[in-house]
């Protein structure tokens, strides 16, 4: 594997052949109270989430995309701590979940100054640890894409205009997934630097679905693996095997999305954080998946996605 520089959270990284990605997940999350008070989802516990993350290194993990945004309080402090507790490799993004909470992040904040600094994040890291951003996150809703996604939309084009890093998005229940794919496209960012996730939040996906979107070049992500309410991995590795068949093996990354705690193995839930490194790889070799393929879809595919620009 060629060299291929990230970004971490406690700085650059070179990747090594054997890091095996979760190319979605979260390590602390806290969504606004008027947006959710389920406490499933008010993922604030250091020592557990450290203690999971052992389990993803111990199934031979390595490194992990952290998608929390900060309007649901994503917090570098403590994946600067989980990291350097747990040897795993952790990149960050910088951006926005979708409505109604991050309209009440923007209530009082400046959309113009909020933008200079999702590119600053990119380039300089963020203001109190100086942790950098490896990617900006856009959200959109169910039904119609709100005002404020729309105005997160251009936020999100113009901070790529002024530092370079890939835009992943987050499309819920897998709808909307090839309109993201056409307003980044033609707003000039370049479809290699796109990734649109959650694709695979939705039971009944189809192949033509998939195709759709990976017909403009883009990179998708399958990153609700594991979770049987949306869908069996057994399923989903025979629309990554057609897909692969149909040339679009470099354009799959692979993720868990886990950000609750029965999701973790550490309170007895499933699938817990070991899963891609673990059963997800066991399951594409069970499969007849050559190992070089497994690699590229579970190493080589995110790094490269996520390798740093600056
Ligand atoms: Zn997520």
């Amino acid at each position: 594997m060629e060299p291929i520089r990230i970004e971490t959270v406690l700085g650059p990284y070179e990747c090594q052949d054997g890091d095996v990605w979760d190319a979605h997940i979260h390590l602390w999350c806290r969504p606004h109270p008027d947006v959710s008070t389920d406490p499933d989802l008010y993922l604030q516990n250091e020592f557990l989430v450290e203690a999971e993350l052992q389990r993803f290194k111990a199934a031979g993990g390595g490194i992990v995309v952290e998608f929390t945004p900060l309007d649901y309080h994503r917090n570098a402090e403590a994946m600067m701590r989980i990291s350097a507790s747990t040897g795993v490799h952790v990149l960050m993004g910088t951006g926005f979940y979708r409505s109604p909470g991050v309209d009440y992040y923007f209530r009082d904040k400046d959309t113009r100054a909020v933008t200079r600094r999702l590119a600053e994040e990119v380039t300089y890291g963020d203001d109190k640890t100086g942790a950098r951003a490896s990617f900006y996150k856009w959200a959109t809703s169910l039904d119609d894409i709100t005002e404020m996604e729309y105005k997160v939309l251009d936020m999100v084009v113009e901070a790529y205009g002024r530092a370079k890093a890939p835009i992943s998005t987050h499309c819920q229940r897998g709808r909307h997934a090839a309109k993201q794919m056409r307003l980044l496209t033609q707003r000039e960012v370049a479809p290699g630097d796109i990734v649109i996730g959650h694709l695979d939040m939705i039971q009944g996906l189809t192949l033509d679905t998939l195709l759709e979107v990976l017909e403009g070049g883009v990179n998708i992500s399958f990153d609700q693996l594991g979770k049987p309410k949306y869908g069996d991995d057994k399923t989903k590795i025979e629309l990554i095997r057609q897909l692969c068949e149909r040339g679009y093996q470099d354009h799959i990354l692979c993720g868990s999305d886990i950000g609750r705690f029965t999701c973790l193995q550490e309170t007895g839930g499933t699938p817990g954080y070991a899963h891609i490194p673990g059963k997800f790889r066991q399951e594409l070799n069970a499969a007849g998946f050559e190992p070089d393929l497994i690699k590229k879809l579970t190493e080589r595919n995110p790094a490269h996605v996520y390798r740093s620009r600056i």
